[in-house]
């Protein structure tokens, strides 16, 4: 029996601290007098000041610190177990197995022998040339030597590797072991599967490749393809295209409209998002830092909460955003407030606490001078993705929300408020020393954190990952591994049947057109509600609850639910029959059209299989946007087949994207 690792369960989590709180307003006689000071007409600070005045909040929602250190005796069961699974030959989860042993191996406090790499920022995943030659290992300092669980670990885990095939990892492995035994026979054994990788790179180099385990070679860390460039940039919104513009009316707020006509599959934004974090489910089987699955991923030499995909991101990480955690992480995530609650961390730690003082004040005096259309813009006129102006105006409809969703809100910043103060790692002097914040430096980020809680709740964008079965490509699922700020692309309005869609290219999100978006017409994104899956009621009263909207747009207003689900045959809507074409009209257009449409629908299913096995031709996908806008001009919406049309447009664009073979 593999041991779980931290065993956090026992640990309260929020729903715990709350009712311990409302116990001990009970007891206090304070329950009412709560929501006199908690709701929609009082301001971020005054909520969350009176919160942090009471006793009773401090006693009830201080959290225990969970530590998710290192154990021995964690890091030696996975192996034995990692050892079993080999044995077995199931090297997918030997594989999950030595990476945990890794994670959990007492680790130097430093990261060592490897420090020049890290200068360089070079990948561990495609480098060859950093090996080192072997006098240049015995050479090195002997402080990162008898680490021998970390070493059996990698050990073991180059053992897999090489079995599966991946004999590039399998050598970087090999070495980071070398790095950390003096154990001359493990040393013995690491030299020589070293030189057969050797020997098999050579091999393949010259013969090509032979596939000999064809299920574990494709296993891999998540893919992208070139993330697109947008050819002409908006001139103040840098991360879309220069064909949109932004548009107001007072029922709709700010939104996008088209300036020419724009055909499926055209990229109209590419925007890196200001922060992003994991969901609590992928802490280890993710990069905390690029957000990408790793195959044979590197450990933190501090925590087992959290890993890296390469050398880049750990020292990225250790310089800022995992270093600003590492040490409260394992708390965030036992007290299970949600994914929003690590990406409001993030976004403050992505904010150092001076660029937050020195904006805030500016900040909140534009919301009030400034007109909404030009909420979020800087003094030189620019809205960047990269700033945090925009992230803080992104709205928080903090009007409409009841009372106890407000208290909530305020209950985890409080939480999350005590955290960045325990971390020792945020109020910090210019030499890094922590220091005793005052109150006043207390409300500020504790109402700020607030004010990001309510609006992530409508503005966060899920950053997802195709994940493809490499036993049959056909189980392939969209799978949300994280959550990100992407303030441009936060400027679309909702629709049910929406014009754009999202498509994560790492920790850069790209918005496609899936529909044909006329000249002068609005860019629309959908925020989670289809109109295939849900009827009218249902997405109206979810929209209306997370967003504070009615929406109208064509599928609300048109029923197109049911009409979706009668709807099997193309009915062609010609302008000339009118009806739909019968013997009598044979000699018109539509009937041309109708067939077209028709033989393209009937290649669906090969064009499916095409995109899975990324074997389609770009005449196919230029097939399938034609017939989206054949459909859109000559059949009756909603309709399964133009559904289907898109749904495969996005596969294809998916497998463009981040994806990964599990
Ligand atoms: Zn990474
Ligand atoms: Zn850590
Ligand atoms: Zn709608
Ligand atoms: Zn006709």
């Amino acid at each position: 029996m593999k041991e779980k690792p931290a065993a956090m369960d026992s640990y309260p989590n929020i729903n715990s601290l709350i009712s311990d709180f409302v116990v001990q307003l009970k007891t206090s006689g304070r329950s009412r007098e709560v929501f006199e000071h908690v709701g929609p007409n009082h301001t971020e600070e005054e909520m969350f000041s009176y919160l942090w005045g009471l006793q009773e909040a401090h006693q009830a929602l201080t959290p225990t610190l969970v530590s998710a250190g290192k154990s021995e005796k964690i890091a030696e069961s996975f192996l034995e177990g990692g050892e079993e699974e080999l044995d077995r030959g199931d090297l997918k989860e030997a594989l999950k197995s030595c990476s945990m042993a890794i994670l959990f191996a007492p680790h130097p406090m430093s990261l060592g022998g490897r420090d020049a790499e890290l200068e360089n920022g070079r990948d561990r995943n495609n480098n060859l040339d950093i090996l080192i030659t072997d006098e240049e290992e015995e050479d090195r300092s002997r402080a990162y030597l008898n680490f021998e669980l970390l070493a059996r670990g990698y050990g073991g885990r180059s053992e897999v590797l090489f079995e599966a095939g991946h004999y590039r990892q399998c050598i970087i492995d090999i070495d980071a072991a070398l790095n950390h035994t003096s154990d001359d026979s493990l040393r013995e054994r690491l030299h020589e599967r070293r030189a057969k990788c050797h020997a098999r790179l050579r091999d393949e180099e010259e013969n090509g490749k032979i596939s000999t385990n064809d299920k574990y070679e494709k296993l891999s860390d998540t893919l992208c393809s070139e993330t697109p460039v947008l050819p002409d940039p908006h001139p103040t919104i840098p991360a879309f295209s220069k064909d949109v513009r932004v548009a107001f009316a007072p029922s709709q707020g700010r939104y996008l409209v088209s300036e020419r006509d724009i055909s499926p599959g055209e990229t109209v934004c590419v925007e890196r998002n200001y922060c992003s974090a994991l969901y609590a489910r992928n802490l280890l089987t993710h990069c905390c830092v690029c957000l990408s699955r790793s195959l044979a991923p590197l450990p933190c030499p501090f925590c087992s909460g959290v890993i890296f995909c390469s050398e880049a991101c750990r020292a990225e990480g250790l310089a800022g955003c995992h270093w600003q955690e590492c040490n409260i992480l394992p708390t965030l995530v036992n007290l299970a407030m949600g994914p929003n609650s690590f990406l409001a961390y993030r976004i403050i730690t992505a904010t150092s606490y001076d660029t937050l003082k020195g904006l805030l004040f500016v900040l909140k005096g534009e919301e009030s001078s400034k007109p909404a259309e030009a909420i979020g813009f800087d003094e030189g006129g620019m809205y960047s993705s990269s700033s945090y102006r925009p992230v803080y105006h992104l709205v928080t409809n903090r009007k409409e929300r009841s009372p106890t969703d407000l208290l909530r809100r305020c209950i985890q910043a409080f939480v999350i408020t005590k955290l960045l103060v325990k971390s020792g790692r945020y109020f910090v002097n210019d030499c890094g020393a922590a220091f005793d914040p005052t109150r006043e430096e207390i409300m500020l980020l504790g109402s700020t954190l607030v004010h990001h809680l309510m609006s992530l709740m409508c503005n966060a964008y899920a950053v997802g990952e195709l994940q493809m079965n490499v036993t049959d490509y056909r189980q392939c699922k969209m799978e949300p591994v994280g959550g990100g700020v992407f303030v441009a692309s936060s400027l679309l309005n909702h629709s049910c049947n929406p014009s754009v869609a999202a498509f994560s290219h790492g920790r850069t999100q790209v918005l496609r057109a899936v529909r044909h978006i006329p000249a002068g017409r609005p860019l629309t994104y959908n925020y989670g509600s289809f109109y295939c899956t849900e009827d009218e009621d249902t997405r109206r009263a979810g929209l209306l609850k997370q967003y504070s909207f009615t929406c109208c747009c064509e599928a609300c207003e048109n029923g197109w639910y049911a009409l979706f689900h009668l709807s099997s045959d193309l009915v062609i809507s010609c302008p000339k029959c009118s009806t739909a074409p019968s013997e009598s009209c044979r000699s018109c257009e539509c009937t041309t059209v109708k067939k077209r449409i028709e033989q393209i629908v009937n290649s669906f299913d090969v064009m499916y299989l095409q995109i899975l096995h990324k074997d389609v031709s770009s005449n196919d996908v230029n097939m399938l946007i034609d017939v989206i806008k054949l459909m859109e001009k000559w059949v009756q919406l909603p309709c399964r087949d133009y559904f289907d049309a898109q749904e495969l447009l996005k596969l294809y664009f998916d497998t463009r994207g981040s994806h990964v073979y599990v």
